[in-house]
């Protein structure tokens, strides 16, 4: 009967060993994942900002990417209806 007891400590000492492994292997996996997300997200959006230059309209100041901005008479738009306005007055 020691012996069985024995056996059934051993393997319960061998299961709660595995759980630890296979828990901080997974913790591991979980925080290098999401460690790589972060650094994915930090890779493309300044990446992106830098690619798109920014422009603000010159009716109503908003900023737009260059390439969306409407350009009237050297000056960027945020829309037809503010290219046809025209710059803000004072600006
Ligand atoms: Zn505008």
């Amino acid at each position: 009967m020691g012996k069985l007891l024995s056996w059934v400590v051993l393997a319960l000492l061998v299961y709660v060993a595995y759980r630890l492994v296979v828990v901080s292997k997974r913790r591991a996996e979980r925080a290098r994942a999401a460690a790589q997300t972060h650094r994915g997200d930090e890779a493309t959006r300044p990446g992106q900002a830098v690619g798109e230059r920014m422009v603000a309209c010159a009716h109503c100041g908003v900023y737009l990417p260059a390439t969306e901005a409407l350009e009237a008479d050297g000056h960027p738009y945020c829309s037809p209806a503010h290219r046809t306005a025209g710059p803000r007055a004072g600006a």
